[in-house]
């Protein structure tokens, strides 16, 4: 491995914030094979949010890790995943079982305005912008910079697969 390599990586950290009724837990960083939820786990319980916008990147170990790991939950009643990122979403695309018993409540998807190369990741939510699951309309965005019409800068059947499970 290059040594600038290795400083690019991010350990994974999270922050909990209890709220009424519910907890929330904000991901940074990678999954990979150092990442070590034990503790994490002991601590959730009842109604559970995970913000995953800031999961950067996942490799196979970390797959494993994070799918033992949300498949074990015994304290938890309710899991929902919000604001999940587009490494996050590849994953729920290819790995069955990648969510557990988790509902997606929103993520994050890739769009591009071809008149100034402008790319943002915008936020959908699934139940507004997606109400009956029909992934053949995505969202429309106007750039903030020159105000053309941004384009989603993936293919929908792919990207949104997910959204055919309940
Ligand atoms: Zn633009």
């Amino acid at each position: 491995m290059k040594p600038e390599a290795a400083t690019e990586n991010v350990a994974l950290s999270w922050r909990i914030k209890e709220r009424p009724g519910f907890t929330t837990v904000e991901f940074f960083g990678e999954i990979d094979e150092n990442a070590d939820f034990a503790e994490l786990r002991r601590r959730l319980k009842a109604s559970v949010v995970f913000n995953l916008a800031e999961v950067r990147r996942i490799n196979s170990c970390g797959v494993r890790e994070w799918v033992n790991f949300v498949r074990d939950l015994p304290g938890v009643t309710e899991l929902t995943f919000t604001h999940c990122s587009p490494a996050i979403v590849t994953q729920l695309n290819m790995i069955y079982n990648f969510r557990g018993g988790a509902k997606v409540r929103s993520f994050l998807a890739p769009y591009v305005c071809e008149n100034c190369n402008t790319e943002e990741d915008k936020l959908l939510d699934v139940h507004t912008h997606f109400p009956t699951r029909d992934t053949k309309k995505m969202p429309e965005f106007t750039c903030e910079k020159c105000g053309e019409q941004m384009e989603f800068d993936d293919l929908p059947e792919r990207y949104l697969s997910f959204l055919a499970e309940p």
